[in-house]
């Protein structure tokens, strides 16, 4: 339920498509961003000047994307899609860039896992609009410059962390996406079911919302799963008894925790005594990578208040025990 879209039939895709947000006032949560974003938008366009460059950051699904879209749309703007693993030698961002009409965006994905090659290059067309390629090499080694039109990059990285100061520095507006809270991601299960005329019951999407790990895209997962059980196991309208039927089906335990949620809460308990246990060692012994529980799993646990980061590696909390129906050890816990 967690990954990306590429498990994905085309009639989902269809169907993401049409939950996806197109503007601004489609857009729920993120106030703070939100408010921001109107005014610098606003601002450019009175100047007739490209927008600044935008970095989004935040956990899988929380809206990146969906944001670079609107930014784009608000602007009048084109979208170019990429992401930094594609971008493989300069000549591939070369092509990008020198295909952009003045104002278009360009949205990396990913961006903190671009090429370091690359990224040099990305620096001075994000700065000074223009660059610099290398003909030849040896002593026939030469530079020409190629000018870029005007346009705004727009950065999405779960891993701010992992960025280079410089890349970081040439960004002038910087958002942080946060978790949903249950109450606003209901109101966006309810606006998918809108979308989709599937009737919802308000304590039924409050379900699904509350046990969506706080992520828009995890809620619409669920929403489309229930809806399936709704139109085979009922009438079509998503009760609360359908939700919670079509929930534990799905393995999505009372609090929102998944399968994977709970193995790491397990692992951490059982094998290693609460912790503290190195990132590696709870990856090796869940059987999922290291990267993934940290962008994905981590930053919920951590939220939720289930599991602390400290210096010696990751520590159960009382929370924890208590979620897998344990009683937490004395010593030291908080
Ligand atoms: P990733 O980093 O994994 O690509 P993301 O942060 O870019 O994730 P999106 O792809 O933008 O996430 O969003 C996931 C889905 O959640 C989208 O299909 C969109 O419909 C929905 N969504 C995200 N944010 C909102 C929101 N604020 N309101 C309504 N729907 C949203």
């Amino acid at each position: 339920l967690k990954g990306d879209n590429h498990d994905m039939s085309d009639s989902e895709r269809d169907v993401e498509r049409a939950l996806r947000p197109l503007s601004f006032d489609d857009f729920t949560g993120q106030k703070q961003i939100l408010e921001n974003l109107k005014i610098f938008v606003s601002a450019a366009l009175n100047r007739e000047e490209p927008l600044d460059h935008v970095l989004l950051h935040g956990p899988p699904g929380l809206g990146k994307t969906t944001l670079a879209n609107i930014i784009s749309n608000e602007m009048g703007a084109d979208i170019k899609i990429t992401s930094g693993p594609v971008l493989e030698k300069p000549s591939d961002l070369a092509g990008l860039l020198t295909n952009l009409e003045e104002g278009d965006v360009l949205f990396i994905d990913e961006i903190h896992r671009l090429n370091p090659v690359v990224e040099e290059y990305l620096y001075s067309a994000m700065e000074d609009f223009r660059i610099d390629i290398m003909l030849d090499s040896g002593p026939n080694a030469r530079t020409i410059q190629i000018g870029l039109s005007p346009f705004t990059l727009i950065g999405a990285t779960t891993r701010s962390g992992l960025l280079t100061a410089p890349l970081r520095a040439r960004f002038g507006i910087n958002a942080r996406l946060e978790y949903y809270d249950a109450e606003l991601l209901s109101r966006i299960v309810t606006r998918s079911c809108g979308i989709l005329r599937t009737p919802v019951d308000d304590n039924a999407s409050f379900e699904i919302a509350r046990r969506s790990r706080g992520t828009p895209r995890i809620a619409n997962n669920l929403l489309r799963r229930t809806r399936d059980f709704a139109e085979v196991k009922g009438n079509g309208r998503i009760t609360i008894d359908i939700a919670r039927i079509a929930l534990d089906a799905l393995n999505v335990d009372y609090d929102g925790l998944d399968e994977m949620d709970n193995r790491i809460l397990q692992t951490i308990i059982e094998k290693f005594k609460g912790g503290p246990v190195g990132l590696n060692t709870i990856a090796t012994a869940c059987g999922e990578e290291a990267e993934t529980i940290e962008e994905v799993y981590e930053p919920f646990l951590i939220k939720e208040g289930y599991i602390k980061r400290t210096a010696r590696g990751r520590q159960a909390t009382e929370a924890a025990y208590k979620h897998l129906g344990l009683s937490a050890p004395n010593d030291g816990l908080q």
